[in-house]
């Protein structure tokens, strides 16, 4: 038996629990795609989380835990034979791609690994550090390609101690950074090296407005058209409302065609299905917005939020570390496929939706009426899911979404989201008001009653938020563009 969305390319994966769901949901045949077998495993990516989420990071939030995490991934890093990315010169400005002036000491090769984010200046004038992203790369063996990059990322800060609980952030973004190492790891031991170089970026401040990929694009190592991709991953060890799916979302493709051919290509790792959404379905949620408002094609994986999202429960054995491991073996074969690639991805505003994107609402709202019993759904829930699944499984019949579908489907699976899977986190905020990040959910136009009024998610961008951080340009003193690097690692 297949299952919808990509894996049923691969034709490999046959679970029984969903022998009575797709009895009854539409499920149109799919192209036949290659499955693979994943170059990373389990036991690749469970040390880095397990030490990442684990008690002595104390969930990655004050200053020593965050330097502690920074070590890691800087020693992993090395081990790796991997060049710092923000490299110094004596004139202080960042070298574009010039590994020949790189100094032989390996240790002014470690001092430019990571990218200062300044707070505002004090009474004084005296500017205080607010983050640090790491960034190494790998250099392209193409003379001509390798000034252009890949860029591979994921944001290692959380959300560190509240009321004396560790918020561990196993999922959120332990798994993320997980796949950073071992793509990394994999890339830079491999006999062929990629065409184009590929850089490795752990952000900070994802946690805090996207502070540290916002800083990042706005004082980028190189010209921002250098960069031909920007894959970041989000939550890649868990599944959305802990429902039974095999699925990794993968958003961003709407605006590369390349990157949809790139999808179809590389294949699909066993035991896993790739789901492709357009991200106007989510809105901003994490470190792609920086790169999308400046145009920059980028792939956005995420398994989805689940009820421990943002608590103290979100902790390294609840990680389902061969879907983490599955998702991280397609994220390299990406790389290293878009990196080899002659024609790189070109952005272009939005490719109409993808029937996966149906299919996955079809999916998850059969799948959510399959467990209301377990979810106590409320009888409003209930009539919203009902007619997700209805209205889903015409349009599947129909191979056709039409735009008033694609309407529909963006405003419905918002209110699903919402409606569904982050009440929770809205009414939690109501209890940690304090928090920036419930700043953001608890912003006036972002209630649940204004959601569900007119479905603005998708069009709330960062930059609507009203941050309680300066932006960039409010920097003050030297100049507000020169680059920021930390002299010590
Ligand atoms: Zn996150």
């Amino acid at each position: 038996m297949r299952i919808p969305c990509r894996a049923s390319m691969t034709g490999c994966l046959v679970l029984s629990q969903f022998v009575f769901l797709q009895a009854k949901a539409v499920d149109p045949p799919r192209l036949t795609a290659v499955t693979v077998k994943p170059a990373i495993h389990a036991d690749h990516m469970r040390p880095h989380i397990e030490f990442l989420a684990g008690p002595n990071l104390k969930g990655r939030g004050d200053a020593e835990a965050k330097q502690e995490a920074r070590e890691y991934i800087i020693d992993q890093m090395i081990a790796a034979q991997l060049k710092p990315l923000f490299l110094k010169t004596p004139a202080g400005v960042l070298p574009s791609i010039q590994p020949s002036t790189e100094s032989s000491n390996p240790l002014s090769a470690v001092d430019a690994c990571v990218q200062l984010i300044p707070d505002a200046s004090d009474a004084n004038g005296i500017e205080a550090t607010l983050g640090h992203n790491v960034g190494f790369w790998l250099e392209g063996s193409d003379s001509r390609l390798a000034k252009e990059f890949v860029i591979v990322s994921a944001h290692y800060d959380h959300l560190g101690v509240r009321e004396g609980q560790i918020f561990t952030g196993a999922d959120d973004n332990a798994s993320g950074v997980a796949m950073v190492l071992e793509v990394a790891r994999q890339l830079a031991s491999s006999d062929t090296k990629p065409k184009r170089s590929v850089a490795f970026v752990a952000f900070d401040l994802e946690e805090r407005l996207l502070w540290g990929s916002r800083w990042f694009a706005a004082h980028p190592p190189w010209p921002l058209h250098r960069i031909k991709l920007l894959i970041t991953a989000d939550m890649i060890g868990r599944s959305l409302g802990n429902l039974p799916l095999p699925t990794v979302f993968a958003m961003g493709s709407e605006h590369a065609r390349e990157l949809k051919v790139a999808l179809d290509q590389v294949g699909t790792p066993v035991g896993l299905e790739v789901c492709r959404l357009g991200t106007d379905l989510i809105g901003t949620r994490s470190d792609y917005g920086p790169f999308r408002d400046r145009s920059i094609p980028y792939l956005f994986f995420s398994t989805g939020e689940h009820p421990d999202y943002h608590t103290p429960q979100d902790t390294p054995e609840k990680i389902d570390y061969d879907k983490a491991a599955g998702i991280a073996s397609l994220i390299l074969n990406l790389t290293r496929y878009v990196a080899d690639s002659d024609r790189a991805p070109v952005w272009i505003d939005a490719i109409p939706g993808d029937l996966d994107e149906p299919r996955a609402l079809n999916r998850i709202s059969t799948l959510l009426l399959e467990t209301e019993k377990e979810r106590s759904l409320t009888n409003t829930q209930r009539f919203l899911i009902t007619n997700v699944r209805n209205r889903t499984q015409r349009i599947l019949k129909n191979q056709w979404m039409t735009p008033d579908d694609r309407i529909w489907l963006i405003r419905t699976s918002q209110l699903l989201l919402l409606s569904v899977f982050w009440i929770k986190s809205w009414f939690r905020c109501r209890v940690f008001a304090q928090d920036t990040e419930c700043r953001h959910i608890l912003s006036p136009e972002i209630s649940p009653t204004n959601l569900a009024m007119s479905g603005v998610l998708g069009r709330i961008h960062w930059q609507d938020v009203n941050s309680p951080i300066r932006r960039p340009s409010q920097v003050t003193g030297t100049n507000p563009d020169a680059p920021r690097i930390e002299s010590r690692c």
